[in-house]
């Protein structure tokens, strides 16, 4: 039997990642100065404080309805283009799952590819554009990959896991293409993207949730 991710262990993984962040400020927030405007953290964090907040709301929710009211609270309370972008992303992540109480593997895997596509769409970015995209895009095809070859759950996800660290460790090399840090001089080059960094422990908390859960 493979994983079952419900809303409830949604909002564990939440509550996590939002720690994780709120203790990493000055981290995100000088990687923002770095390559943009410094705002990345206070946005993100923000974010994650009010996703926390109606925790309980969340948890008894079908996992649609969750990523929906996740999507509505990230748009309206993040500003920048992180709220734009994660508020869309999770409003088609919650359609990509339409009807479900809770996800298996392809299920998310299927939620995580309507969202990255939808980021991808509103952004106009491509991966290798020094993006938020550089650690999901990689995760997503990973997670694919092995759902094709019918992989081990708790392998699969390790290595979903590493893509997506691996991808914002990449966009250390990149020029930006895309939002603020295409405007400096060196288009951040030497600079690790601060919304590939946030995203990428988005990926490694929810697959350590899971990893966890496939192993009680
Ligand atoms: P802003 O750039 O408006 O200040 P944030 O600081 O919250 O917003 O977010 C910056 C992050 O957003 C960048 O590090 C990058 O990962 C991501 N980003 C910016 N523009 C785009 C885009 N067009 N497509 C995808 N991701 C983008
Ligand atoms: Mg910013």
């Amino acid at each position: 039997m493979g994983f079952l991710l419900t809303s409830g262990d949604y909002v564990a993984y939440l509550e996590r990642t939002a720690r994780r962040i709120a203790e990493n400020g000055d981290y995100i927030s000088g990687l923002d100065a770095a390559t943009g405007d410094g705002d990345h953290w206070a946005n993100m964090n923000l974010g994650f404080e009010n996703l926390v907040a109606v925790g309980d709301e969340l948890r008894a929710m079908p996992i649609d309805a969750a990523f929906r009211k996740i999507g509505m609270l990230m748009m309206s309370k993040i500003g920048g283009s992180s709220g734009i972008l994660y508020g869309g992303g999770y409003m088609a992540a919650s359609k990509a799952c339409a009807g479900k109480a809770a996800l298996d593997a392809a299920g998310l895997c299927d939620a995580l590819e309507a969202m990255v596509k939808d980021m991808m769409n509103r952004g106009q970015a491509e991966p290798g554009m020094k993006t938020m995209i550089d650690a999901l895009y990689p995760a997503v095809q990973r997670f694919r990959q092995g759902l094709r070859d019918g992989e081990d759950e708790r392998a699969m996800l390790t290595a979903v896991k590493r893509a997506a660290l691996d991808g914002a460790e990449a966009t250390r090399d990149m020029a930006a293409v895309k939002g603020r840090a295409s405007y400096q001089t060196n288009r951040g080059v030497g600079h690790l993207d601060p919304g590939a960094v946030t995203k990428s422990w988005q990926i490694e908390g929810l697959c350590d949730l899971l990893i966890e859960k496939t192993g009680e």
